[in-house]
């Protein structure tokens, strides 16, 4: 090998070296920015274009009882019992999705009965700010439990819990996951064992609650879900927001759906009626 010929070798591995390199950083930038859809209004995967991304989606263009929406003009009812729950300890998993994070219950985490119907309880993620809003006030978080019936037959199968927070003490339930969220922060598909978690922990008792049928409020926005949303206001801190705003990817920090019509839907404000002694 001549010097030159020896010269252009290194040169071309030099060259090949950094299109490898640079080839990578690029591949590596599209799969972190890669997402099915975001929150970004105007955005070509924006809420306002969630229905038109894939043909299972179209319920979130075309859908007539779409979630979230506003809770007002609600009637009134009374009952002599809040939601039946029946929550369980059990094994759980932390999820970061890019647009939320999730804990799922891998084994019976107990469940809810609505009018007779058990739905099992699958897992919680946190929006931010609230989705529903109360009489136009939209709360900073919003909390989804999430429920499925096992009976195929049951026609509405998924029941959804949703618990409002406004700025103010820790909450107690994301104190736990502290430092298995900032394990996860921009790390998009990745998970965290979490041990035994219980349920009741998350405190998601409410004496009163609004009820009324709607969707799933994340693409395929699938209807039929019968929605629960807790009227009793719970607190959580400004740096646990901000560490689940950090720990979802930029286009997701602001996660809630924008509100969807209420084409006059019922909805039902459901008051405990304590059984008195006379
Ligand atoms: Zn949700």
């Amino acid at each position: 090998m001549t010097s030159q010929s020896k010269c252009t070798c290194i040169l071309a591995s030099i060259l090949a070296f950094l299109f490898l390199f640079g080839a990578k950083s690029v591949i590596a930038k599209e799969v972190e920015d890669y997402r099915e859809f975001d929150y970004i209004k105007g955005s070509p995967k924006g809420p306002e274009k969630w229905g038109e991304l894939k043909t299972e989606w179209a319920a979130c263009k075309n859908g007539t009882m779409q979630s979230p929406i506003d809770l007002s003009n609600a009637r009134v009812k009374f009952i002599s019992q809040p939601v039946i729950r029946n929550y369980k300890p059990s094994n759980a998993t932390l999820k970061n999705s890019g647009h939320d994070i999730w804990v799922g219950w891998n084994g019976d985490a107990g469940s809810i009965f609505i009018n007779g119907t058990e739905y099992r309880l699958q897992g919680v993620h946190w929006h931010t700010p609230s989705e529903h809003t109360i009489n136009g006030t939209r709360f900073d978080m919003e909390l989804h439990m999430v429920h499925e019936s096992p009976d195929p037959n049951v026609q509405n199968r998924t029941a959804v819990i949703g618990v409002l927070y406004k700025i103010g003490r820790p909450d107690e339930f994301l104190s736990k996951l502290n430092q298995s969220i900032s394990s996860l922060i921009d790390k998009k598909g990745e998970e965290r064992e979490l041990g035994i978690i219980d349920p009741n922990d998350i405190q998601a008792e409410s004496q009163s609650y609004y009820r009324y049928m709607g969707s799933l409020t994340t693409p395929p926005c699938t209807e039929g879900v019968i929605w629960t949303v807790n009227t009793k206001v719970k607190s959580v801190s400004r740096d646990q927001i901000k560490l689940l705003k950090e720990a979802v990817l930029y286009y997701a920090e602001e996660n809630a759906r924008p509100l969807q019509p209420r084409n006059n839907r019922d909805i039902s404000l459901y008051f405990t009626r304590y059984p008195t002694s006379n």
